[in-house]
């Protein structure tokens, strides 16, 4: 059995953090990850001769913790291409109009909503500091929208921004969630928009999750999938499918939620940290790639949660032609790179635009994450996110699930494996330092 400090289980941006972390203090650290990649729900590929991110994309100075990374790897951001023409779906047609149009419409529902993510959000970091949370954590966004006194249009185009948000259909998207994102934004919703969808890594997310593998000195090995973890009063020995044992005084586990079942816990994880990932995340949607003839003039879409894609737009070009991503709520009702029905969703807007290639990851198909970006639904902030956050014995969880702040992003993801490896590092150099 090789003997270890710390074993990470997961490769992601919250694993390689916390690994990196616990290494440049000296501790005998192995990063254990199932995939044959590291950097998890992000992956940067190479699609149609140029980088493609598959998973998670955008970064802002807003998110404390990727930027911090991103400064101290030296790297460099782009902008994505500004649309200045917006189109939507309301009322059963499609409608045009320039971005300051579309946000006139959106501004009634989203400025309350920053504002009351202001009141019940005091401390972004502390999402849990009010006490009455319970009072509005049962409502989902689509709850949220059908009490306040918009128009029909309004309340259709905003719920159907919050379902792109959640890659989930509204009606099961928490609306304390949403509350969260707006609330780390500092109540500014035009300023979450920017944070979320407007500015890509120049070299890819792969360049930034290499930078953090290479530091430290930290062990990674490739293609080991944990299979069980078990602990006692000396510390914890860590199974792998291929039969290796790994015993360690702490061990770091990043698995999304909804695959922690897939790990045999003994003694066995307490029922409310299952119980999140047997409830499902809101997230159950997919990211696309399309590929479509010609130069086209860039343009941001927008549709209710009933459509197979809520939000399209243009994004780079290659080869003199334009692609587009997009984004919808149902993987089961739409697979990434099914052509036909990608095609056929992005005629909801423009049936003018000859699609040549589609293409993307089918992330709630995928063993090792089953479900997108992590988005809470009703009720399950207040259930679960303290007791997710609890170790269990010498056992400490990380990743974007459990963040504190931006909650769903890599920053997230960053922030709970700097807040692991602190505990386990307090752990391991005991009381007297
Ligand atoms: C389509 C999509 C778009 C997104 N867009 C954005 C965006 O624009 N901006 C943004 O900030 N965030 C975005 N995100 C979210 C962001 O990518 C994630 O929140 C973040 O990368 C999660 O990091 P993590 O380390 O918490 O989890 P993960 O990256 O999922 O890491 C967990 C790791 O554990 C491994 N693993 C699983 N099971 C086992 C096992 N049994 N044994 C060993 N290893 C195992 C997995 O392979 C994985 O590498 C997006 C995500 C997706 C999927």
């Amino acid at each position: 059995m090789d003997a270890y400090d710390v074993v990470v289980i997961g490769a992601g941006f919250a694993g390689l953090v916390a690994a990196r972390e616990l290494a440049l203090r000296g501790h005998a650290v192995v990063v254990l990850e199932a995939r044959d990649r590291i950097g998890g729900r992000t992956w940067t590929d190479e699609r149609w001769g140029r980088r493609l991110e598959l998973g998670g994309t955008w970064v802002h100075w807003l998110q404390p913790h990727v930027w911090s990374e991103i400064t101290r790897y030296g790297q460099r951001i782009e902008p994505s291409p500004s649309s200045q023409t917006v189109l939507w779906v309301a009322d059963g047609a499609v409608h045009r109009g320039s971005p300051a149009e579309f946000d006139a419409l959106i501004t009634p529902a989203m400025d309350r909503l920053a504002q009351d993510s202001r009141t019940w959000f005091p401390l972004p970091y502390e999402p849990l500091h009010r006490s009455d949370l319970d009072r509005i954590d049962q409502l989902s966004v689509a709850d949220y929208f059908a009490g306040l006194d918009l128009s029909r249009t309004e309340r259709e185009v905003t719920t159907g921004v919050w379902a792109e948000h959640f890659n989930g259909p509204a009606a099961v998207s928490g609306l304390t969630q949403a509350m969260r994102w707006c609330a780390a934004a500092s109540g500014d919703w035009q300023l979450l928009h920017q944070a979320t969808a407007s500015y890509r890594l120049t070299e890819g997310t792969a360049a930034l999750a290499s930078a953090i593998a290479a530091d430290g000195g930290a062990e990674v090995r490739l293609g080991t999938r944990v299979t069980g973890v078990s602990h006692d009063t000396g510390g914890a020995t860590v199974s792998t499918a291929d039969g290796a044992r790994f015993s360690a005084r702490q061990v770091i586990c990043t698995l999304p939620l909804n695959v922690l079942d897939s790990i045999d816990f003994q003694p066995a994880l307490p029922a409310a940290k299952l119980a999140a990932g047997a409830e499902r995340t809101a997230s159950q949607g997919l990211k696309t790639w399309i590929r479509v003839r010609g130069e086209v003039a860039p343009f941001t879409a927008y549709a209710p949660d009933v459509h197979d894609l809520t939000w399209v737009r243009t994004e780079c070009t290659v080869d003199g032609d334009s692609v587009l991503v997009a984004f919808g709520p149902r993987a089961a009702d739409l697979a990434p790179d099914d052509a036909e029905g990608v095609t056929r969703a992005l005629r909801t807007w423009r049936d003018d635009l000859e699609v040549f290639d589609v293409t993307g990851h089918d992330w709630m198909r995928d063993e090792f994450s089953r479900e997108t970006w992590p988005m809470q639904r009703p009720g399950q902030l207040t259930r679960y996110l303290a007791a997710l956050q609890e170790p269990h014995g010498p056992v400490r969880f990380a990743g974007s699930d459990v963040a504190t702040g931006w909650a769903g992003f890599i920053d997230g993801a960053i922030e709970s494996g700097l807040r692991a490896s602190r505990a386990a590092h307090e752990v391991l150099r005991g009381p007297r330092g």
